[in-house]
């Protein structure tokens, strides 16, 4: 006797979309069936007409920014994504540079969220002596800035070099915002002297910032054999950088956003501080050539860099003093079905590897996560292909429900039904329906 069946759903399994029956037994995947056989369980979920994705691993959360694992998680389980990989950095927080604020992210999981989450570690050049603790208690990777991340700091040339040979040491990953400083700070000076406004975004922090950044790290990486990932990044021509160096033998990740694949440098025009982010969103040429590059695999997974900065946050200052970031953590899936799969030919298959078994395997949860297969945990997203809905942030579990944010109004294919954590129905047709049932994962390799 099984505790669940799922029955009549076509599965994204890694062998590709398939009918079939999953059975789940103490929160893990127990059993695949054809749909036609007869699997006593307990509980019976028919998901006729539905698509049923490994729940979504997001690479790049930042719900502690502005809010909390309580808002971000119920966030995360109403777009059906199961597992947060949160950022170092919070808003009101103590950034995550030692195993004592470590725990506490921990205890905070536990006490709030609905989803599972890893947590990246933070690192300051120089300050090396926390990584092993960090390590042992399981960081999914380190998270650095290439270019100005105020109190938070960032590297130059020696103090990355001096991290990668320590990172090669304690295997873990090095996860870099690249972009180059200079650049971006004289780009940007050119945007405020010719008094341009968010129409200056991204020439003010251009692809080339992007390249010449990721160039010196991959650089660096491949001479000290370290690990590497590249957050966020926003165009075809910095992917080309990363696979020229993945041929020469480096390990290094490709991690993009849905904001550079949904939206293009007019939305940010027209939505102003609320759209903006670091790198920016470049223009719909771009984006097109980055799908190319997403369909084509040279993305290996997609990060939602959700941030919920309030109106009065983005409205203080002039566009160029205003935080970077917006939500869109719950709009990953029905984002990527939408455009991608309804529009650009990206296959179900390559949905589940960018958001769920890719991340699992590259941060070291794949022992328990990222795919629908026996004895993984029974994590789910449960797509209704057939939904077409009008998105707006009134409805989400938002810290800040501004309708400023880019995607307000949005009409999207496909809405998320339900999601499963663990084989435990949280969502269900925009309901939570847990209180609190969130574990920390530690990354295992
Ligand atoms: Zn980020």
């Amino acid at each position: 006797m099984f505790d669940l069946l799922m029955k009549n759903g076509l599965a994204v399994t890694p062998s590709g979309p398939r009918k079939l029956s999953i059975a789940v037994r103490d929160g893990k995947i127990a059993g695949l069936f054809d749909p036609e056989s007869q699997v006593p369980a307990r509980e019976v979920f028919d998901f006729t007409g539905k698509i049923i994705f490994p729940g979504l691993i997001d690479s790049h959360a930042h719900v502690t920014y502005c809010g909390d694992f309580f808002s971000g998680s119920r966030t995360a389980a109403s777009g059906g994504v199961t597992t947060l990989v949160e950022m170092p950095q919070s808003g009101h927080l103590p950034s995550v540079f030692d195993k004592g604020v470590l725990s506490g992210r921990i205890a905070s999981i536990h006490e709030e969220s609905v989803v599972d989450c890893a947590l990246y570690g933070g690192v300051r050049a120089g300050q090396l002596e926390h990584i092993e603790e960090l390590v042992k208690a399981g960081v999914a990777a380190f998270k650095v800035f290439l270019s100005d991340a105020g109190d938070y700091g960032s590297f130059d040339d020696a103090s990355l070099l001096t991290l990668l040979q320590s990172s090669h040491r304690y295997h873990c990953l090095v996860a870099a915002h690249a972009e180059s400083q200079p650049i971006c700070a004289m780009e940007t000076k050119r945007m405020t002297d010719a008094q341009k406004g968010a129409e200056g975004n991204s020439g003010s922090r251009p692809v080339i910032s992007e390249i010449l950044a990721v160039t010196r790290l991959c650089t660096l990486a491949l001479h000290e054999h370290a690990r590497v990932s590249i957050c966020h990044i926003s165009s075809r021509q910095v992917a080309g950088v990363i696979q020229e160096f993945r041929q020469k033998g480096l390990q290094v990740y490709a991690e993009t956003c849905p904001h550079y694949l949904l939206l293009n440098s007019d939305d940010v025009a027209r939505h102003g501080a609320w759209a903006k982010c670091a790198p920016p969103i470049r223009s719909q040429k771009t984006v097109n050539s980055l799908w190319e590059s997403v369909c084509e695999g040279e993305i290996d997974m997609i990060g939602s860099d959700h941030a919920t900065y309030s109106d009065a946050q983005k409205s203080a200052g002039s566009f160029w003093s205003a935080p970077g970031g917006f939500p869109g953590l719950d709009l990953i899936l029905p984002g990527l079905y939408d455009e991608g799969v309804c529009r650009r030919g990206l296959s179900l298959s390559r949905l589940a590897q960018i958001t769920a078994s890719n991340p699992a395997r590259i941060f070291g949860l794949d022992y328990c996560k990222g795919s629908i297969e026996i004895g993984k945990d029974a994590d789910f997203a449960i797509l209704d292909p057939a939904v077409r809905w009008e998105f707006h942030a009134s409805d989400t579990f938002y810290d800040t429900k501004s309708p400023h944010y880019p995607y307000e109004g949005r009409i999207f294919q496909g809405k998320v039904d339900s999601t499963f954590v663990r084989g435990k129905q949280v969502w269900q047709k925009g309901k939570i329906l847990v209180n609190r049932h969130g574990r920390y994962v530690p990354s295992c390799r």
